[in-house]
């Protein structure tokens, strides 16, 4: 069952510099239990929109509708909202420390996001929960770590704390903002199975915004991919991680550092991920990318379905070019061929010349 949809959001933020185009008509649903994973670099709007749903973006002009539970968000008050937030949707952050109160026990401040919600809950009762939640996110001893202050857990154990307060009112859906990108390698891999675990055991939807593939791989039912504001592609985490069609996403995956590939060297996207205020003409993807036809120069590709029913793209190479093997790169070196005119052949020259693909080999490097 849908939980929420999302239509043709868009947020802009107008500054003195010009006008931020941050999110730019992005549609997706999230269901019941399921997982979406949100993936790109910086700067691609994944904060943002999650953010505006939850009015936490003052001042942007903001079009279109998100529908979770029947109710549109962006319709909704800052009192209505408030109630929304931590009870219905509760947020995990990337940071524990700055979003723990240092001078406050981590006992006492899941207790009053508790009782803040919930005036007919008693201290007693509000502390009894804050140690069953401790409990169930895997804090040892959380009858004595009740009583501790943040800087006293570890970076997990904090993480942990935060998940736990997410947990408290038994929310609909969680949005976890780079939660594990704080911590290293093993309490991560802790973190992610605890999320999977815990969205198992509730039932709660789960949104994870994160920059890095393989978190996506380990978590996600499904995928959206987003650049300069709008989805480039979405689908199943099968679609995504077996049959790429956008260069971005492809990008992304040869991005991913492989254990078993310790002699291969990593290939980055050349370039960076351009201003809101300063988007190119086109595909706002040209300038990175390497298949860039001449119409990719001026005309943005709407996204557009691609094999399965909920795989999409925007990019103008043939739904044909999905694919990571020696098939698919034939053909999107045929439609290079075809497409790739007068203009377009100027950025390739200037992304093959660029010190990033210089630097790195030519054969491609093994798939995760
Ligand atoms: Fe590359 Fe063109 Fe596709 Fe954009 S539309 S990703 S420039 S091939």
């Amino acid at each position: 069952m849908t939980l929420l949809e999302v239509e043709n959001l868009t947020v802009s933020f107008p500054t003195a510099d010009g006008v931020v185009r941050a999110v730019r008509g992005v549609s997706f649903t999230v269901d019941s239990g399921q997982t979406l994973g949100i993936v790109g670099e910086s700067g691609g709007g994944k904060t943002v929109l999650t953010q505006t749903l939850l009015g936490l973006t003052p001042g942007a002009d903001v079009t279109g509708r998100a529908i979770f539970d029947g109710t549109d968000l962006l319709q909704l008050s800052e009192e209505q909202l408030r109630q929304v937030r931590g009870s219905r949707i509760s947020v995990i952050f990337q940071d524990p420390l700055t979003s723990l109160h240092p001078v406050y026990r981590v006992g006492w401040q899941i207790s009053e996001m508790i009782r803040a919600h919930d005036k007919t809950v008693t201290k007693k009762q509000a502390a009894e929960r804050s140690v069953e939640l401790l409990r169930r996110v895997g804090i040892p001893h959380p009858a004595q770590r009740v009583h501790d202050y943040p800087h006293q857990f570890s970076g997990g154990m904090r993480q942990r704390a935060m998940i736990a307060m997410a947990l408290a009112l038994s929310p609909k859906l969680i949005i976890a903002d780079e939660p594990t990108t704080a911590l290293d390698a093993t309490v991560q891999a802790q973190i992610l199975d605890l999320l999977l675990h815990l969205r198992r055991e509730s039932g709660t939807a789960l949104i994870m915004i994160t920059h890095d593939l393989g978190v996506v791989a380990d978590i996600a039912d499904n995928v959206m991919v987003m650049y300069a504001g709008r989805a480039a592609e979405t689908g199943t985490k099968h679609d995504i991680f077996y049959q790429p069609h956008h260069p971005y996403t492809k990008g992304l995956l040869e991005s991913i550092p492989n254990s078993s590939a310790a002699a291969d060297r990593l290939r980055p996207i050349p370039g960076q991920p351009p201003s809101g205020i300063n988007l190119p003409a086109g595909c706002k993807f040209h300038p990175r990318c390497s298949y860039v036809l001449d119409r990719c120069l001026t005309t943005e590709p709407e996204p557009r379905q691609i094999r399965g029913f909920a795989h999409t793209s925007a990019c103008w190479l043939p739904a044909t070019a999905a694919g990571v093997g020696g098939d698919a790169e034939h053909v999107r070196e045929q439609a290079v061929h075809q497409g790739r005119i007068g203009a377009a052949v100027e950025v390739a020259e200037a992304i093959a010349a660029s010190p990033e693909v210089q630097a790195w080999p030519t054969s491609p490097p093994p798939r995760p």
